[in-house]
């Protein structure tokens, strides 16, 4: 069975996908950055009961003051030996944003206002050799909508290219198991406090399939190239990824 994860590593670098699906572990460094990103994601669980609050600045403080106390239960192995401190940085450096995220939240109400779905579920189809579990479900009128949410940068316009894929990839999967039609997602960028919708596409559709069927070569042995534009600077497998000729891996 594919990830949708699978396919947005792929995305990012296939021969990342290709080392994860050989059985090793991406090792992250847990750095000020990413536990701000994961602040931030457990922050934006809180924006829908933000705009009913006078002060969002004030509840959204409040919200980090209890995140400070229960993400190392959230995160128990990611910040296992993380010094307090680092984590006391990056909630501050999380607070400095309410004041940018905070005039944005009214901007969504209707969104937050739509009823959660299944919240959690694991979404999964045999047919397609798909599964994942999107951030959100959420259910407008009879519509079912898969939601992401995003704790980097926001395009100026529309979302990033792999979160419309993202999308599409849990569209077919809600599909699949709700016997419904999918036509548009939501992406939400932590960082800003926007929510943005997409209205999926045919070709991003028969991309994701396109996309899982070479996941699936990867899973055979074959090591894609190494692409040109590879994030191999910010990547654990450096090290195991220097090898002389991809070629060769072919034939042995
Ligand atoms: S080191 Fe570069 S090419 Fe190799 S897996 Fe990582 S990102 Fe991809």
């Amino acid at each position: 069975m594919i990830r949708v994860s699978d396919i947005t590593v792929y995305l990012k670098c296939p021969r990342m996908a290709y080392f994860m699906n050989k059985g090793n572990e991406l090792v992250k460094d847990i750095t000020l950055a990413y536990i701000e990103k994961i602040i931030l994601k457990e922050l934006a669980l809180s924006y829908p009961d933000a705009p009913d609050n006078e002060d969002m600045v004030s509840f959204l403080d409040g919200e980090l003051e209890r995140l400070s106390d229960e993400l190392r239960v959230i995160y128990r192995p990611e910040l296992a030996g993380i010094d307090d401190e680092l984590i006391t940085d990056s909630i501050s450096n999380v607070r400095a944003m309410l004041g940018n995220i905070c005039p944005n939240l009214a901007g969504n109400r209707d969104f937050y206002a739509a009823d959660p779905f299944n919240t959690g579920e694991v979404l999964q189809s045999g047919k397609f050799g798909l599964a994942g579990t999107p951030d959100k479900l959420v259910k407008i009128n009879d519509e079912i909508i898969p939601s992401i949410i995003k704790t980097g940068n926001m395009p100026e316009n529309g979302v990033w290219k792999s979160d419309r894929l993202q999308l599409t990839a849990y569209a077919i999967l809600v599909e699949e198991m709700y016997g419904t039609i999918v036509e548009r997602g939501f992406v939400e960028y932590a960082r800003f406090g926007k929510v943005r919708e997409v209205k999926l596409k045919r070709h991003e559709r028969r991309k994701v399939l396109q996309v899982r069927d070479k996941i699936k070569k990867t899973m055979d042995g074959i090591m894609p190239e190494k692409p040109q534009d590879a994030p191999c600077e910010y990547c654990g497998f450096v090290d195991m990824c220097d090898v002389k000729s991809t070629l060769a891996s072919r034939f042995f």
